[in-house]
C-alpha cells in the first residue's frame, strides 16, 4: 500500500521515516520524496497488512497521512493511443500491447505527475 505524508520541520528536524522504522519495525520503501528547509511529502511503499501501524506512528508524530488505493487514474475513453506518456514516465507504468494499445502497470506509478503534462486529450490525472 502506498501512503502520501506530509511533514512539517519544526526545529528539532527529526528524521520522521528513520524514527517510524525504528519504532515499528516495519521497513519503508520511499519511492519519492520532496524536502525543504520547511516542509517535506514522501510517498512511501509499506506492507499492507503493517499500513495501519506505519500511518499510526507517523500520525503521532505529527505527520499528515493518506493512503493511495490508486496509481494515476487513466480515462481510457480520451486516450488516442498516442504514446507521449511512455517515454516521459520513470517507472516505465505505460506499455503498448501487441495491437498498439495503451497498457498501464498501475502499481509501478509514484504519482509524480509528469505524465499528465505530457498527455495531450487529458486522459490522466492524479487521483482524487
Ligand atoms: S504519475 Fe509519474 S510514475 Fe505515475 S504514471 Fe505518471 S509519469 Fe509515471
Ligand atoms: S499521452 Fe495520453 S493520449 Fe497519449 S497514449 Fe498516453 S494517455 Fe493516451
Amino acid at each position: 500500500m502506498k501512503l502520501l505524508v506530509n511533514f512539517s520541520r519544526g526545529k528539532g528536524r527529526k528524521p520522521i521515516i528513520a524514527q517510524v522504522v525504528r519504532d515499528t519495525g516495519v521497513l519503508i520503501n520511499v519511492e519519492r520524496a520532496v524536502i525543504d528547509s520547511s516542509e517535506g511529502e514522501a510517498l512511501i511503499d509499506v506492507p499492507d497488512d503493517q499500513c495501519q501501524l506505519v500511518r499510526n506512528s507517523m500520525t503521532s508524530l505529527g505527520a499528515r497521512v493518506r493512503m493511495l488505493e490508486h496509481g494515476i487514474h487513466f480515462n481510457e475513453q480520451e486516450c488516442v493511443d498516442c504514446g507521449a506518456c511512455i517515454s516521459i514516465c520513470p517507472n516505465e507504468v505505460f506499455s503498448f500491447t501487441p495491437d498498439w494499445k495503451l497498457a498501464l502497470a498501475e502499481e509501478r506509478c509514484v504519482l509524480c505527475g509528469k505524465c499528465i503534462e505530457a498527455c495531450p486529450h487529458q486522459a490522466l490525472m492524479l487521483p482524487l
